[in-house]
């Protein structure tokens, strides 16, 4: 996290009912808004990233909905168990965790669906688990394209601040985010993006909603207020994080993690190994996840690299469990930042006995030069 975020958040906690407090909150409001790319209402949670899931399906959805999900890896799988624990009825595009979602086969799915039961299409924008992005706009399209009136609900809790996201250009009904990946800070907040026709469909919908109630926010917010404790804190760092993107410029953040995505390839293929995504154009500038080659253990690798160059690799999770290891090039992530992760990786492969062509780091260089 940069200092300037955690000197921000070491300020004094002061009254979330009281008349500074206003600034704070209507600062964050309103700033968000300028990263999901909305002129519609911001939610924000004292909550981590799966809060925010549970209250896009809770404030729009009833018992029995039908909602369509796309397996694109570990995120999709549990936000579709989360809707199932919920009472909805979530039926699965299968996927093979090496791409985004797929446009064409949704279209299909809904164009099926003549009676138009299936209340709300939800999808990951980044998949953490695989480093894999899905086409939003392209969804929206299909979804129009099969003349669907279903809800789009995208998860881009590990793509906002990171990659282009546009809540409003691209028809989404309900963004879910949260603190700790590209806005730079810890978990702990969580944030949805409510459409006008997400807004409609939480006065209609059933399901057992207190905590995540979108309507007991909205008043309190109007003022910079919340109907419960806020995260004081983060919102300070929140809002610092908030000027930062903007001062680099949005498209600059975005194309910083486009080029180190690239840089990191670079240096994955050099080393003979493969990436993990196989959809070409689908692969993250958030992280990078590298398959191992049969016989190693990507678990045992990661905790040679811990040991030995105090470097901390993202797991492999669930389908992928100990066959990859993940790279994170997200947030505060600079070129320099970049190359010494890719040197422990590479001495780190060394270390473990994985067989590899040495130079990717050499690899990424030539790319970021
Ligand atoms: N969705 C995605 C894409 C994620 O990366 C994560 C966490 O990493 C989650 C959902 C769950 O969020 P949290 O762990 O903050 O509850």
């Amino acid at each position: 996290m940069p200092d300037r975020i955690l000197s921000a958040i070491s300020q004094q906690t002061i009254d979330h009912r009281g008349p500074d407090f206003a600034k704070v909150g209507l600062r964050a409001l309103d700033g968000l808004k300028s990263i999901f790319k909305t002129q519609e209402h911001v939610f924000i949670y004292p909550a981590s990233g799966t809060g925010a899931w549970e209250a896009a399906l809770v404030n729009t959805l009833s018992p029995g909905d039908r909602v369509l999900m796309f397996e694109t890896g570990h995120f999709a799988t549990l936000w579709k168990k989360l809707a199932e624990k919920l009472g909805l009825w979530a039926e699965f595009i299968e996927g093979d965790w090496r791409g985004g979602a797929d446009p064409d086969q949704i279209e299909a799915y809904l164009t099926e669906d003549k009676a138009h039961e299936i209340k709300a299409v939800c999808v990951v924008h980044n998949e953490t688990s695989t480093g894999s992005v899905s086409p939003i706009a392209a969804v929206r399209q299909a979804i129009d394209n099969a003349n669907h009136p279903a809800l789009f609900m995208v998860d881009t809790i590990s793509g906002l601040a990171s990659l282009d996201y546009q809540h409003d250009e691209w028809g989404v009904d309900v963004t879910v985010s949260g603190s700790q990946k590209g806005l730079m800070l810890p978990p702990g907040l969580s944030f949805n993006a409510a459409s006008a026709k997400a807004m409609a469909a939480n006065k209609s919908a059933k399901l057992q909603r207190s905590y995540w109630d979108w309507a007991e926010m909205v008043g309190p917010n109007k003022t910079g207020y919340f109907p419960y404790t806020p995260g004081t804190n983060l919102l300070y760092g929140l809002n610092e994080a908030i000027d930062m993107l903007h001062e680099e410029g949005l498209e600059n953040v975005f194309s910083r993690h486009a080029r180190h995505g690239s840089a990191a390839r670079a240096a994955v293929r050099h080393w003979g190994l493969e990436v993990l995504c196989f959809a070409q154009g689908q692969e993250s500038g958030v992280l990078t996840a590298v398959r191992l080659p049969e016989g190693h253990s990507a678990d045992a690798f990661r905790a040679s690299t811990l040991e030995h160059y105090d470097i901390s690799l993202g797991n492999g999770l669930s389908k992928v469990a100990d066959k990859v290891f993940r790279i994170g090039h997200l947030g505060d992530f600079n070129d320099l930042m970049l190359v010494g992760t890719l040197a422990g990786v590479e001495m780190g492969l060394k270390k473990a006995n994985v067989p590899h062509a040495e130079g990717g780091v050499q690899a990424a260089m030539r790319l970021l030069a």
